[in-house]
């Protein structure tokens, strides 16, 4: 067992931040950078780390519930914090899959997780205050983080990454699925594109794009707008009904300094043709670091793509985060 202390002292943090030099059309005219959150542990997905951080900031919790699919990277981080600081865990599973376990199952088995599988409809109630109430009775000492480790403390943790990158940039790329990664980004470059010290010329806007890595063109923007606390469309967005979402306007217009890309989905969440399998094969088998077909693939694959069409101005500096995720490829 482990203190919190050295246990985030056998991580790789501050995360690398590595030029990155592929031979793709366009890419010789923009500068591209890897922040290599995918570094930070050879186990634990980076991004869940820094989504996670902040709710264990200060006192350990006695005991965690949580949830989330069979092959889930928040599940799996979390699972092994907290078997490396002694705390107990229970994992909440969507589906049975006590006769098939997965490989990140597996490891969650061998961490001591207490787990609890549980079909679709009991699953889908996973942020009803009534069901939470229910399992705050049942869990009188945990603590309860919801699906993906998406709550309004995991943007500090996306901030503390935005905060390590040290070099000048104009865009950051990053997957998004439940949109708290986005929103903590969004919040970061925010500070630094309203400038903190006064009178200073105006600093260049900096801006962020997301790529949708399930169909969700209009929800995926309010899943991150719930997360931004003076989000002027946030109380719009939620009496939209979400067929009619995709009419709101197009967050590129006014001050908005981010927005999402549903172009590269690949036909939804986790779904991956064989076009975007051989990519990541070749990427893998030719670059200085890996990604997978879920998350990094599809962004990496966003970056190529609106390089070769020209998306970004000459010269631009191009952070792309990788978030790591590469225990769900297995
Ligand atoms: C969960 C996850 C994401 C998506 O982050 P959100 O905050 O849910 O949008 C991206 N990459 C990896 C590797 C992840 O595990």
């Amino acid at each position: 067992m482990l203190s919190l202390e050295d246990f985030k002292a056998s991580l790789t943090l501050p995360s690398p931040v590595e030029p990155f030099f592929p031979k793709w059309k366009g890419a010789e005219k923009v500068s591209l950078f890897v922040k290599r959150d995918d570094a930070i542990h050879p186990i634990m997905s980076g991004n869940k780390w820094r989504k996670l951080s902040n709710a264990l900031h200060t006192s350990l919790p006695k005991a965690i519930v949580s949830f989330g699919g069979g092959f889930s990277n928040h599940l799996h981080a979390l699972g092994f914090i907290c078997f490396k600081l002694g705390i107990p865990f229970t994992a909440i599973i969507r589906g049975d899959y006590s006769a098939t376990p997965s490989p990140m199952i597996k490891d969650l088995i061998q961490w001591q997780t207490h787990i609890e599988y549980v079909d679709r409809i009991t699953y889908k109630k996973r942020s009803d205050s009534a069901y939470l109430n229910e399992l705050k009775l049942q869990f009188p000492d945990a603590i309860i983080i919801p699906e993906g480790g998406s709550q309004a403390q995991a943007l500090q943790g996306i901030k503390d990454m935005v905060d390590e990158i040290e070099v000048d940039f104009d865009f950051i790329v990053a997957p998004v699925a439940s949109g708290a990664t986005l929103a903590g980004i969004v919040n970061a470059l925010k500070t630094f594109n309203t400038g903190s010290i006064k009178n200073a010329s105006p600093t260049p806007q900096r801006k962020a794009i997301g790529v949708g890595v399930l169909k969700g063109e209009g929800y995926l923007e309010s899943l991150v707008e719930q997360f931004l606390p003076d989000s002027p469309r946030r109380e719009v967005q939620q009496n939209i009904p979400a067929g009619e979402r995709s009419k709101i306007p197009d967050r590129n217009q006014g001050e908005q300094h981010w927005h999402i890309n549903h172009d590269y989905h690949f036909g939804g969440y986790a779904k991956t043709p064989i076009e975007l399998q051989t990519f990541c094969c070749e990427f893998n088998n030719t670059m200085p670091f890996k990604i997978e077909p879920v998350y990094s693939g599809k962004a990496f694959w966003a970056v190529k793509d609106l390089l070769a069409k020209g998306a970004f101005n000459d010269g631009a500096r191009i952070i792309i985060l990788h978030t790591g995720g590469l225990q769900g490829a297995r």
